[in-house]
């Protein structure tokens, strides 16, 4: 990435994940081009969305049915809508920390342009409180949205037993589970759901899906789907003039099947998790105090020391490390998040994240004894606060 004076970054912002594919992937670039040939604008269904759809379902078979969208915001708000009219229930539960789309945020002290959805705020990760208020409101409680690692807050990844948690306890109580994967679904082939082994009831997907591309994508269990047949009397209604459109089912499905295969995928997975770990051990091995939450090609550079589980772990001052390794990475040649995210994405070489480690071992060399000390810093606020 070259900037207008002429300084040229790795590109570790990579779109907040959407950039998953680059900038100009020659596959998707063509699939583009062909789909341009063929006409834009048609309406009706085209070529290219049922392919597309059979190909998500085979990566994620959570999905048994699956109806295409303009965002992962929109993904979202469908399925919750859909739990709401299939569970007959009203009440959502949703964790600190979480964003599900840009009227659906949960940051602490909230966020006062929140759809208004009856939500029950929880703790990620935190098993006794999830089960006591999916018991406590089992009546009118039609789902539970969770991110398999939650995102905004700074990439902490949900524990397996979490999700076993939320499985096992939303069955007994006739909610939904509903997986928001519009990000981590680039985690290996079939996304955190295949590495967890969980079957949530309802997925969402974006960001990459359209290959750079505005879409997204919501499905599920077919009984739950099945509402949305248009030749069943009295079905669900889900217009939207841009749902289908064909620039965006062209290159998900040129992306999807010819470039982020499954194997490709695995393979991506483990060699973004390779730098993650090589990070770490490069911040342990001097004894400096950073975590790198997260996990494959999605993490966060925090201040360490402390476990962090869920999004009030998450202090400022944490946040600030983040945003001083980015300021010392463009001084350096490489770009990530302001908050302190990495994203990685298919085009990336050994050589790009050599770069990465070789500029964040400059990091760690000129601040280490000014992180070591904010981290006692941090800790001390902390046990204040818990006090
Ligand atoms: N869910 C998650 C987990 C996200 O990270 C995002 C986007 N940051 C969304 C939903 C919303 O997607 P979009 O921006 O496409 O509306």
């Amino acid at each position: 990435m070259t900037d207008l004076d002429g300084h040229t970054y790795v590109d570790f912002v990579g779109e907040f994940s959407a950039g998953l594919y680059g900038h100009s992937d020659p596959v998707i670039r063509q699939a583009i081009i062909d789909a341009l040939d063929g006409g834009t604008v048609l309406a009706g269904p085209n070529q290219y969305e049922a392919r597309f759809a059979q190909a998500l379902k085979l990566r994620f078979p959570s999905m048994e049915l699956l109806r295409f969208c303009n965002s992962g915001t929109e993904a979202n708000i469908f399925a919750l809508l859909t739990a709401q009219y299939v569970t007959k229930r009203r009440k959502i539960m949703v964790f600190e920390g979480a964003y599900h789309g840009g009227t659906m945020v949960f940051p602490a002290g909230g966020n006062p342009l929140n759809l208004p959805f009856d939500f029950i705020l929880a703790t990620y990760n935190d098993c006794d409180e999830s089960t006591r208020l999916i018991r406590e409101n089992q009546t009118d409680l039609a789902a539970v949205i969770v991110e398999p690692i939650l995102g905004a807050a700074g990439n902490l990844p949900g524990r397996d037993e979490f999700f076993a948690t939320l499985r096992r306890e939303t069955q007994s109580a006739g909610s939904l589970l509903i997986f928001d994967e519009v990000k981590t679904s680039r985690c290996g082939a079939s996304g955190m759901q295949g590495r967890f082994g969980i079957t949530p009831d309802m997925t969402t997907l974006g960001k990459y899906l359209g290959g750079g591309l505005p879409g997204g994508a919501f499905g599920g269990r077919a009984d739950i789907m099945e509402h949305y047949n248009p030749y069943k009397p009295g079905s669900l209604r889900h217009a939207g003039t841009f749902n289908n459109n064909v620039c965006t089912m062209a290159a998900g499905l040129a992306g999807l099947t010819n470039v982020f295969t499954p194997q490709r995928a695995d393979a991506f997975h483990d060699e973004s998790e390779k730098l993650r770990l090589e990070l770490q051990a490069l911040t342990d091995a001097r004894s400096v105090p950073l975590s790198f939450e997260g996990l494959g090609s999605l993490f966060t550079l925090h201040l360490g020391g402390t476990p962090l589980l869920h999004a009030a772990d998450v202090t400022p001052l944490s946040r600030q490390v983040g945003l001083l390794f980015h300021m010392h990475g463009l001084l350096n040649g490489i770009a990530i998040a302001g908050r302190g995210d990495f994203y990685q994405s298919l085009p990336m070489t050994q050589a790009h994240r050599d770069k990465a480690k070789a500029v964040f071992a400059s990091f760690v060399s000129e601040y280490g004894d000014m992180i070591s000390r904010l981290a006692e810093q941090n800790s001390t606020t902390r046990r204040t606060m818990a006090i």
